[in-house]
């Protein structure tokens, strides 16, 4: 709590972005109260409500509406990402590289274990680099990393040795963070702060480089989705690069 009063006085933006959250999340629950149905739902958790709850973020200074699930935290890229699952039918044990809003009753649900690896402690079941993972080749079913090669030097590294901990026939799923008008990749010598730490913006050459030689693609959760289903479910930064095994 102390740090959250700290960060509001020395940021009167961030205290105003985080006002308005509290205040349009309230007003949000008294519709819901009153039995304002509304017309969205959570492909994670089931939920379901009159709208997505916005994302305040301390660290770029900005409220992102329609963003978080107020049951399971979920982001539009988490509730993209459980249509993702769905759709390439998830069968055999499932490894996260940092932990998911949601992922580990949505993969339950399914008679699915997830393990949780992260560089730090805290909600991971696993401490572990990326880059020299701690598991026998052949391992997982599928292993999703999401947002976290950009804060990974040897990034090219880390998708190898997750494709070598994947089972033949298994999938990795991949998304970072790029600017689409940027051709190449430009790395940073040190973590940039005012972008959260990233140590490089990808550029529109991403895939190329983080799968060179592996069997990849592409693949945009809302272009399989209605219009409709992509305002039900609040989708947004749907594109991910699959690896096949
Ligand atoms: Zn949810």
């Amino acid at each position: 709590m102390n740090g959250l009063v700290t960060r509001i006085i020395k940021n009167p933006k961030y205290a105003a972005n985080k006002a308005a959250a509290v205040i349009e999340a309230a007003v949000f629950r008294v519709r819901e109260l009153l039995g304002a149905r509304g017309g969205t739902e959570c492909p994670v958790c089931g939920w379901r409500g009159f709208d997505f709850r916005s994302f305040t973020s301390p660290g770029v200074m900005y409220r992102r509406r329609r963003a978080v699930c107020p049951r399971c935290g979920s982001l539009g890229r988490h509730r993209a990402l459980a249509v993702l699952l769905d759709k390439l039918g998830v069968s055999g044990p499932v490894l996260s590289i940092s932990p998911i809003p949601g992922l580990h009753p949505f993969l339950e649900k399914r008679g699915i274990r997830l393990t949780v690896l992260d560089i730090s402690p805290g909600r991971a079941d696993i401490i572990g680099d990326v880059t020299a993972l701690p598991f026998a080749s052949g391992t997982w079913s599928v292993v999703i990393c999401l947002h976290v090669l950009e804060h990974v030097r040897d990034d090219e590294t880390a998708v190898r040795e997750i494709h070598r901990s994947l089972a033949v026939g298994g999938h990795a799923v991949v998304q970072v963070p790029y600017d689409p008008d940027l051709a190449e990749t430009v790395e940073y010598t040190e973590p940039d702060p005012l972008e959260e730490g990233h140590l490089r913006t990808y550029g529109a050459d991403y895939a190329e480089r983080l799968t060179a030689g592996l069997s990849s693609e592409k693949t945009d959760v809302q272009s399989n989705l209605t219009p409709e289903e992509v305002r039900l479910y609040g989708i947004r930064d749907a594109e991910f690069l699959v690896v096949e095994k």
